[in-house]
């Protein structure tokens, strides 16, 4: 009886978990062509149609996992046990949006994200293009203390630099590997040059949860060699919520921050339009100094500045989350911007039920209602695919993000590491 009423209560939870985690379709990704109806599938067709699917880059997406003494990436414990019942409430929402069991092994989210990624522009179009879309696989560093130690307690989650690497080795064909050091390490430059000469060359920072102000004076040496490789920093902008379970400061993601970065000449992607949050006026004098402004005003305002073409750019990585969504109406209509957006998904965050209402974004006149619909049946086959059909199908007063935004930007080139790679070419 006892095991029976456990049984019962794990399963109750899952459908929970479910309810604001994933809810995907047991038939899985690889059977969305023919099971969509006739009109999700035209809208399907459409949005990858005038796109080149082999050059389609997601430049956000996490890599995930808790094998610690196997591969090297760590989750915070309170994510996985204790009774700090917010975290634990987190982790098994994520849990289902990725579509794996706590007791998975890393690889398995890996299969998944294969799948989805395999999977998602139709068959038809990736012979015609000669390849599908690539995922830039995010490697994160531990929070660091400013004697430049790293900090696990503080950490909610890491993954390895190597750990990047390998999986996007053995998955070249849908991982581009990444890294993530902390500029504070006293080996950040000799971890940045290994990285570089393996033909890595982009660089995932989180300040809000790694302890990283990036207008520290602590960073300048590291940003120098930045410039000097040619690599790119793509840093959290804005508040951050998902990852809190080891520290969080988000007064780290005032996008104004990284002006100290830019000045020192380093290309620098924020991340999701500093979509979600109010930051200080840091370049004005009191008292308008001491005013909160939207994060994705002062990320427009930075893009606005001459001096910081070629430098400066933005992902649309989780834009249309329910928090963020209201600032999507800006983001379309600063067409000026749009030369210099990137595609990012952040994935496993659209995967995430709550995370994204087609709902709200019919509300706020961004898509039409039988869209809505469409788009949500895509959702149960393939999140991934969802975000970007979300994405391609926004359109505001005739403002829309142009097919460029979706492709691999000219100046952030990504695909050539395999170059670098032993033993390839
Ligand atoms: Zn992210």
């Amino acid at each position: 009886m006892a095991s029976y009423l456990r049984s019962f209560a794990e399963r109750a939870s899952e459908v929970v978990f479910d309810q604001f985690g994933g809810r995907f379709h047991d038939l899985g990704p690889e059977n969305i062509e023919e099971s969509l109806s006739e009109e999700a599938q035209a809208l399907y067709h459409e949005v990858f149609q005038d796109v080149d699917c082999s050059r389609i880059i997601d430049y956000h997406v996490h890599l995930v996992g808790q094998e610690t003494e196997r591969t090297g990436c760590y989750c915070h414990p309170s994510l996985l046990e204790g009774n700090n019942v917010l975290q634990r409430f987190k982790a098994n929402c994520f849990l289902s949006a990725m579509n794996v069991k706590r007791d998975d092994s890393d690889e398995a989210y890996l299969e998944r994200l294969m799948a989805l990624c395999e999977n998602g522009c139709p068959p038809r179009l990736v012979e015609r293009d000669g390849g599908h879309w690539r995922m830039c696989g995010l490697a994160l560093d531990y929070a660091h203390d400013t004697s430049g130690d790293a900090n696990p307690g503080r950490t909610s989650l890491h993954i390895p630099n190597d750990y990047s690497y390998d999986v996007a080795c053995k998955r070249h064909t849908s991982f581009i590997p990444t890294c993530s050091i902390h500029p504070y390490r006293a080996d950040a430059v000799t971890e940045l040059k290994r990285c570089r000469d393996r033909g890595v060359r982009l660089i995932k920072w989180l300040p809000n949860s790694q302890d990283l102000n990036p207008a520290s004076a602590q960073c300048d040496a590291f940003y120098d060699a930045v410039r000097e490789m040619d690599m790119v920093i793509l840093s959290h902008t804005g508040d951050e919520h998902s990852l809190t379970a080891g520290s969080v400061e988000n007064s780290y993601g005032n996008p104004l921050l990284l002006k100290r970065a830019l000045d020192r000449g380093c290309k620098i992607i924020m991340a999701h339009c500093a979509s979600e949050g109010t930051f200080l006026d840091l370049e004005a004098n009191e008292p308008e100094r001491s005013r909160r402004i939207p994060g994705v005003d002062l990320m427009i305002r930075m893009m606005s500045r001459p001096e910081y073409e070629g430098l400066l750019f933005a992902d649309i990585s989780a834009v249309i989350g329910t928090l963020r969504a209201k600032h999507l109406k800006t983001i379309l209509s600063a067409e000026h911007i749009h030369d210099r957006l990137v595609y990012g998904s952040d994935y496993p965050v659209p995967a995430i039920n709550v995370v994204s209402s087609t709902k709200q974004l019919w509300i706020l006149g961004l898509i039409t209602w039988k869209d809505a619909q469409l788009l949500n049946e895509i959702y149960r086959f393939n999140p991934l695919v969802y975000d970007f059909a979300v994405k391609r199908k926004l359109s505001f007063e005739g403002h829309r993000f142009p097919v460029t935004v979706f492709q691999e930007h000219p100046k952030l080139i990504m695909t050539h590491w395999r170059k670098n790679a032993p033993g390839k070419n």
